[in-house]
C-alpha cells in the first residue's frame, strides 16, 4: 500500500485552517476530481476523489481532527499497511508535506516543484509548491518502548527530547541583549543577491544566497553570548506523549510541532515516536487478537472444567471447557483482544489448550488410574485397525 498523504496537503488547506476554508477546498477539489467530470482519466479521478473525500471526513469532525493532529494516520484512518517511512508491520505514514520540505532540502528545484506535486496529485500544485523562503525545522524520530501491557491498555510516557529551542537571553534574535539587529547592506534585507554574467549565450541573470547575512537578510553586531549568536539553544526537554491503546509494534505516534525550529517564521519540524513492544512470555498478538496457551490437566480435558483465563490486563475470566476436549482445542473470549487504535473493533483473546500428562503420580493416583484402564481398551479401536488391518 502507498503511504498516505497528509490530510491537510490532500486538501492544499494549512494546518490551522478554519472549517470554512477547509469546506471551500474540499468543494473545489471534490468538484475538480470527480469522476464524472474525469472521462477521459476516470481511474486516477476516483482515486482523488477518495482521498479528497477521506481527508475531509476527517478534518471536517472536530474529534477526528484532534486525533488526527496527535497521532497522523494512527489516529482516526489507522494503520493501513505497510510502508511509510518507518516501515515495519503496520507502518505510519503521514506524509505530512515533509515530501515537499525533503525536497526543498536539496536545493532550488525550480520547476521540479510542480512536477513533484503533479505527480502527487496536481490539482493544488500552486498552493503546495514551496516557496523559496524560510524552511520548516526538521522532523524528530525516536524510538520508544514499551511493554505488551502498556500497548494493551494505553499509557502517558514522557520522553526525553534533544532538540534546539529558541534561547531566551535574546528571545531568538541571535542579538546581544541591548543591541540590536540590522538589516543587511549587502541584499538589502532581502537575503538574495542578484548577478549577472555575460556568458557566449549572452547576459544570465542568477540569484545567490547572500553570503553576508546567509539569507537570513539581517546582521547582528554583537551575538549573544548565550546562544553565540545562533538564535537557538540545545536543550533536553520532557515531553508527554500519549499512547493509544491497542497501538502496535512498529508504529508511529506523531506529536506536531515538538521537532526542530524552523527558520524565521516558519513551522516547527514534528516528532515521531515508534513503538517497540516487548515480548510478552505469555501472549502474543496476531492483528487485535491476543494468543495464548493454557495447560489442563487429563482429567478437566475429560471431565470438562470451568478455568480460569488470565487477561491481559491483569484480571481473569471463568470459561467453561466441554467434557472430551482434545489437547490442541481453541477456544474465544470474545472482545478481550486490543482495541483497534482507530475504530471501536476489539479483538479476541484466543487460547489454546494443552493436556499435561502426569509425570509423578501418588500411589492413590496411580490405583485410580490403573482401574480406570482395566475398564478401557488399551488402544483405540480406529487406531488398532489403522496399525493393523
Ligand atoms: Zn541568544
Ligand atoms: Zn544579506
Amino acid at each position: 500500500m502507498a503511504e498516505k498523504r497528509d490530510y491537510y496537503e490532500v486538501l492544499g488547506v494549512s494546518k490551522d485552517a478554519t472549517d470554512e476554508q477547509l469546506k471551500k477546498a474540499y468543494r473545489k477539489l471534490a468538484k475538480k476530481y470527480h469522476p464524472d467530470a474525469n472521462l477521459d482519466n476516470k481511474k486516477e479521478a476516483e482515486k482523488k476523489f477518495k482521498e479528497v473525500n477521506e481527508a475531509y471526513e476527517t478534518l471536517s469532525d472536530p474529534q477526528k481532527r484532534k486525533m488526527y493532529d496527535q497521532f497522523g494516520h494512527a489516529g482516526p484512518q489507522g494503520f493501513g499497511g505497510a510502508g511509510g517511512p518507518f516501515g515495519g508491520q503496520g507502518g505510519y505514514y503521514t506524509y505530512n508535506g515533509t515530501g515537499f520540505d525533503g525536497f526543498s532540502d536539496f536545493g532550488d528545484f525550480g520547476d521540479l516543484g510542480d512536477i513533484f506535486s503533479s505527480f502527487f496529485g496536481g490539482g493544488f500544485g500552486r498552493s503546495s509548491r514551496r516557496q523559496r523562503g524560510p524552511r520548516k525545522g526538521s522532523d524528530i524520530n525516536l524510538r520508544m518502548d514499551i511493554t505488551f501491557e502498556q500497548a494493551f491498555s494505553g499509557i502517558e510516557k514522557e520522553i526525553t527530547v534533544t532538540r534546539n529551542e529558541e534561547c531566551t537571553t535574546c528571545h531568538g534574535t541571535g542579538a546581544k541583549p541591548g543591541t540590536s539587529v540590522t538589516k543587511c547592506t549587502m541584499c538589502n534585507g532581502t537575503g538574495q543577491v542578484k548577478q549577472v554574467q555575460n556568458t557566449i549565450l549572452g547576459q544570465v541573470q542568477t540569484t545567490r544566497t547572500c553570503s553576508n547575512c546567509h539569507g537570513t537578510g539581517e546582521v547582528i553586531k554583537e551575538p549573544c553570548d548565550t546562544c553565540k549568536g545562533r538564535g537557538t539553544i540545545r536543550k533536553q526537554p520532557k515531553i508527554k506523549v500519549k499512547i493509544p491503546a491497542g497501538i502496535d509494534d512498529g508504529q508511529t505516534v506523531v506529536l506536531r510541532g515538538e521537532g526542530e525550529p524552523g527558520e524565521k517564521g516558519a513551522p516547527k519540524g514534528d516528532l515521531y515516536i515508534t513503538l517497540k513492544i516487548k515480548k510478552h512470555n505469555i501472549y502474543t498478538r496476531k492483528d487485535n487478537n491476543v494468543l495464548c496457551e493454557v495447560p489442563i490437566t487429563i482429567t478437566q480435558a475429560t471431565l470438562g472444567a470451568e478455568l480460569k483465563i488470565p487477561l491481559v490486563d491483569g484480571t481473569t475470566e471463568k470459561f467453561k471447557i466441554p467434557d472430551g476436549t482434545q489437547t490442541g482445542t481453541k477456544f474465544v473470549l470474545k472482545g478481550k483482544g486490543f482495541k483497534s487504535v482507530n475504530s471501536s473493533v476489539q479483538g479476541d483473546l484466543i487460547f489454546t489448550v494443552t493436556v499435561q500428562t502426569p509425570k509423578r503420580l501418588t500411589k492413590e493416583q496411580r490405583e485410580l488410574l490403573m482401574k480406570l484402564a482395566s475398564t478401557m481398551n488399551e488402544q483405540p479401536p480406529i487406531k488398532k485397525r489403522g496399525f493393523f488391518g
